[in-house]
């Protein structure tokens, strides 16, 4: 059995298609979409992601990818939208900053809030401490009832926290993240601190899409009356400010005086209406 064969087993017919498509277009849904024709775009989103979720999918679109990837080398196209798709991803998919209820917040008269199974643990633990002690046991209060949950938003109203609630950390299983949020998922690092998320530079990748649409060649920029271009913008644009020569600098100051004082004056003209 040859390799394309084992990749290709563990899939069915519409799988197969969806990842021939998805290695094409590099687009999940518009790549669902052409398999699944019925389905809607919001739903081919969830299904997709799903999807690309598989490992045996996974291993597939990687293999097409490296296969499209030698027969026509790496597109500029597929570089970019591989750019933009870690330009355009959202980090809370990956790890979030909460603020959570305290355990006072939604208590019953705003007491401490348990779980069940810890307060099931603190009356063992309390038995068992003052068995040993010899005193006699008081069950702690449970007054404030059973129900608290780390996912609720904290009580603006509460004494204890004055509505802050307290901080939590999360972090997604990325198994299940979208493509855009797959190519910022750079691995997990563990330190003694915990659990580290690292992400790639999305910064970087910016900067790169930046230099890809000339937008580093521009050093020096004029604006003409109302906001507008002046009229040799286009040429000052493509030319770094050491290559130009002492009549050009000479000419776009005078050009950007010139502006200036018919935007000034345009503004006159309108405060005096
Ligand atoms: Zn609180």
């Amino acid at each position: 059995m040859d390799v394309v064969e084992q990749l290709i087993k563990p899939l069915n017919a519409r799988q197969i298609r969806f990842c021939q498509a998805y290695a094409r277009c590099l687009n999940a849904t518009k790549a669902y979409m052409s398999v699944y024709e019925d389905s809607s775009k919001e739903a081919a989103t969830t299904s997709a992601v799903a999807l690309l979720a598989i490992p045996q999918i996974v291993a597939y679109v990687d293999h097409l990818q490296k296969e499209h990837a030698e027969v026509a080398g790496i597109t500029e196209e597929w570089v970019l939208s591989r750019m933009k798709q870690l330009v355009n991803a959202d980090p809370n998919e990956l790890t979030q900053y909460r603020r959570v209820n305290c355990r006072f917040c939604w208590g019953h008269q705003n007491r401490y809030q348990w779980t069940p199974q810890e307060y099931k643990n603190a009356l063992v633990v309390g038995q068992r401490e003052a068995k040993c002690a010899g005193s006699e046991f008081h069950p702690p209060d449970c007054m404030g009832g059973m129900g608290y949950s780390p996912k609720r938003e904290p009580n603006p109203t509460c004494p204890e926290c004055a509505g802050d609630g307290e901080e939590r950390a999360f972090f997604a299983d990325t198994r299940t993240l979208s493509p855009g949020a797959k190519m910022l998922f750079a691995g997990v690092k563990t330190t003694q601190h915990g659990v580290e998320i690292k992400m790639h530079d999305q910064a970087a990748g910016m900067e790169r899409l930046a230099k890809y649409i000339g937008m580093d060649r521009r050093t020096t920029q004029l604006v003409g009356a109302g906001g507008g271009p002046i009229q040799h913008e286009q040429t000052i644009s493509h030319k770094r400010a050491a290559d130009l020569s002492d009549d050009d600098l000479v000419r776009i100051i005078a050009e950007a005086q010139h502006a200036a004082e018919d935007s000034e004056g345009a503004e006159d003209g309108r405060a005096q209406e």
